[in-house]
């Protein structure tokens, strides 16, 4: 397939790479001069989209993402599919879809887990919302760059599931980790806290898979002084995302709220910017009731 890749950072640089290892003619945009083994660079987003059956978007933000499309659209071949593997706001995810879908395109909304290790590995879980053509086009693409894909449903289906497991996965971080400091400050031993939860009723993905306390546990970003991983004002991006749809849907999330709130003090009025998002077990560490 002849592949236009625009957003070429962290996550996109390595996703077309494997894309272009598999055999696919892969020709990519970035604003910032770089250079991704196997992809020809263009020196335009219009120039990367021009003639590709997909092009794939991996962007900051929503409002990014917006500009882009307005830009490769037009440029865009009838029937290529659009797919945008950013995690952006479900409103912009939606406001694409309809635009690209107007132009005769085929547009898939598919923001991935698994983070930087993933990208590089091929690993990706991929969480799509489109139609069911859009999604069987870009199908065979998310094999490869992942190892799961799950058609969510319509338009910004995708971007839903993927805010709305991060809403959780915040809250239940912030959960375990003031679970751990009230723990110690009573005393208990990590070890025999970690051996109880994780296999009672307060088991989770953070306590189970990914715990806070280093030393405890499988490895973790504990165990690295809190390097990430999966950094907090990532963790804060997605928050605030689910707060954002929250609101223009209507929905009750004060513990949503309170991890967004939370995570907005820790990276920007505390030591939290750069560090893990479960560096939030130090924080609680230090902090008193008052
Ligand atoms: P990044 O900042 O490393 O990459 C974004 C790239 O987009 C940069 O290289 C930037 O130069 C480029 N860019 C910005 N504006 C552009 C434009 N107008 N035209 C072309 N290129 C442009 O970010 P990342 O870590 O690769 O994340 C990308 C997306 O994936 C984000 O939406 C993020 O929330 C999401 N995500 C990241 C992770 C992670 O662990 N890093 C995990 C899951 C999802």
């Amino acid at each position: 397939m002849k592949i236009g890749f625009i957003g070429l950072g962290n996550m996109g640089g390595p996703m077309a790479a494997n894309l272009a290892k598999a055999g696919h003619n892969v020709t990519g945009f970035d604003m910032a001069d770089v250079s991704i083994e196997g992809v020809t660079m263009a020196d335009s987003g219009v120039a990367a989209a021009t003639g590709a059956d997909v092009v794939i978007t991996m962007l900051p933000n929503g409002q990014i993402l917006r500009a882009v499309a307005d830009e490769i659209i037009p440029a865009m071949t009838a029937g290529a599919a659009l797919v945008d593997c950013s995690t952006v706001d479900v409103d912009s995810a939606r406001a694409v879809a309809d635009q690209a879908t107007a132009a005769g395109l085929l547009p898939v909304d598919a923001p991935v887990s698994g983070g930087i290790g993933g990208a590089a590995g091929g690993t990706l879980t991929f969480m799509a919302g489109g139609s069911a053509d859009a999604f069987a086009k870009a199908d065979p693409l998310f094999d490869i760059m992942g190892q799961k894909a799950v058609h969510c449903g319509d338009a910004g289906a995708g971007q839903a599931a993927k805010i709305c497991n991060n809403m959780i996965l915040g809250v239940t971080m912030i959960a375990t980790c003031e679970a751990f400091s009230l723990a110690d400050k009573l005393g208990l031993d990590r070890q025999k806290m970690f051996d109880v939860v994780s296999t009672s009723s307060g088991y989770s993905w953070t306590m189970n898979a990914y715990c806070p306390a280093p030393g405890v546990g499988p490895q973790s970003p504990a165990d690295n002084d809190y390097q990430p991983g999966f950094a907090s004002e990532l963790m804060l991006k997605d928050l605030r995302l689910s707060q954002q749809a929250a609101d223009s849907a209507d929905a009750d999330t004060p513990m949503g709220q309170v991890a967004t709130a939370l995570y907005e003090q820790f990276v920007e009025n505390e030591d939290g910017l750069g560090t893990d998002f479960s560096a939030m077990l130090p924080r609680f560490e230090k902090l008193g009731r008052g």
